[in-house]
């Protein structure tokens, strides 16, 4: 049966999702092709999150410019962000107002790079990110898109970087990546990389766009590198950046699983051992030693407790699978997507463990999630803290991972990937879940 109504949807707007990437590249900024509001609230949302000064520009759009187009606007708004910013490039999402009525964001680019011959001027990559069209996870891969479909040369001189698309991971899995990737040796593109443009430490002087990010330089050679590793099972192939880079220039594409838990983590390494020739560093077995110890650890807590899982599609399923490998059961799986396959695979995990089937949504919104938690039971949500108001009105632990996290601080350093982020993620439940025994129990208790 379709949905006549959304409540609460666990899916937010595309171009907010696109304007995170772009904070993942060097010395550049986002405008918004539209009105005003839509930069305030995607900045009001994800400095929640980030807890960092995000500056996002907006042709801002008025009555008029909604009926006669808006390419004056824009040209003004990227003659002041020039002015103001100096930046190498200038990322312009269009949003749902622009899109409907049809501006053409590329005629309108293309008008004033004619109008400035001659001059100096910085990169001008549009996207097409209509909030109708998909939620903030598609936003982020059409943006990724975007800027290797505009920067990424062929391979007259092929090299031997990896390409990375990590897709919506926190500030904290972009530095592990990194360093896991130095452990085998192996130089990276990692596309984007916000690691330090969205958590960056102090600075002496004022920066009106903070240092770090991924060089347009590296995004030229991204069509060069000896091989891309993807992260997402569900991405379209209209998204994937590794695709187009294996069809357009020729470079190996891997697209894997996000590495959460053991097998998903196993796959990742072992992808980084055929690339690189080199056996898993020993840093990196020592960590999963001590996963499948702590797993052991914290089994006797964990096993047939049932859990609710939300987020982005990709997010769901990995973190799902993890969960499985703890002794947890699923009762409730909500995609915010509609990502390839979803449910398909999310079915197949779960018939694999041999565990009763969850009830499974895509494009899912909070109340049907909190409905079906009813009906199946819950012992924990495991979620973004937008799953508050349900883990509140349930009395059931909700255990904050993934994006946004706007009622604690540190979401951007939660540790979700590798052998170490599944460690981090294995305290965080096991704890919750002994805490609420703990404060539950009517003589309390200090050992457990
Ligand atoms: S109008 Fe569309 S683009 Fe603007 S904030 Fe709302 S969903 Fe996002």
């Amino acid at each position: 049966m379709s949905k006549a109504v959304t409540q609460n949807s666990c899916s937010y707007c595309t171009p907010l999702g696109a304007s995170l990437a772009f904070k993942g590249i060097e010395n550049a900024i986002t405008m918004l092709h539209g009105s005003q509001g839509c930069a305030t609230y995607m900045r009001r949302f994800l400095i929640s999150h980030f807890r960092e000064p995000i500056d996002i520009a907006s042709s801002s759009f008025t009555e008029e410019t909604a009926i006669f187009g808006g390419g004056a606007n824009l040209h003004v708004g990227l003659d002041n962000l020039i002015s103001q910013y100096n930046p190498e490039l200038i990322a312009v999402a269009s949003t749902c107002l622009s899109e409907t009525i049809g501006d053409d964001l590329g005629l309108h680019i293309r008008d004033y790079k004619k109008a400035k011959t001659g001059e100096s001027i910085p990169y001008i990559v549009p996207v097409s990110t209509p909030s109708y069209k998909g939620s903030h996870i598609e936003g982020f891969y059409l943006a990724v898109m975007a800027l290797i479909q505009y920067f990424a040369e062929g391979r007259s001189k092929p090299d031997g970087a990896v390409n990375v698309f990590p897709g919506m991971v926190s500030c904290e899995d972009l530095r592990y990546l990194k360093e896991a990737l130095f452990a085998f040796g192996m130089p990276a593109i990692m596309v984007p990389d916000y690691s330090e443009t969205l958590e960056g430490g102090n600075w002496e002087e004022h920066h009106p766009i903070p240092p770090g990010g991924t060089p347009v330089e590296l995004l030229k050679k991204t069509g060069q590198s000896r091989a891309s590793i993807e992260f997402g099972q569900v991405i379209g192939t209209d998204q994937s950046a590794a695709q187009y880079l294996a069809e357009h220039h020729g470079v190996t594409a891997a697209r894997i699983p996000l590495p959460i838990g053991i097998r998903k983590t196993d796959i990742f390494f072992q992808t980084l051992e055929e690339i690189s020739g080199v056996s898993i560093p020993l840093c990196l077995r020592n960590n999963r030693g001590r996963l499948v110890d702590a797993l052991g650890d914290a089994h006797k807590y964990l096993y047939g407790k049932r859990a609710v899982v939300y987020g982005e599609d990709d997010f769901v399923l990995s973190v799902s699978s993890f969960l499985l490998e703890t002794g947890l059961h699923l009762s409730v799986c909500g995609g915010s997507g509609k990502g390839e396959g979803f449910k398909e695979k999310m079915t197949a995990l779960v018939t694999e463990s041999g565990t009763e089937m969850p009830i499974i949504y895509e494009g899912s919104d909070f109340k049907e999630i909190e409905i079906a938690a009813m009906q199946k039971g819950a012992d924990i949500f495991v979620g973004n803290s937008k799953g508050y108001k349900m883990s509140r009105s349930f009395d059931i632990p909700l255990v904050r991972i993934g994006f946004p996290i706007h009622d604690r601080i540190g979401g951007p350093r939660i540790l979700h990937l590798g052998y170490k982020g599944a460690l981090n993620l294995l305290d965080l439940i096991t704890n919750e879940l002994i805490r609420t025994q703990q404060s539950i129990s009517s003589v309390g208790y200090s050992y457990i």
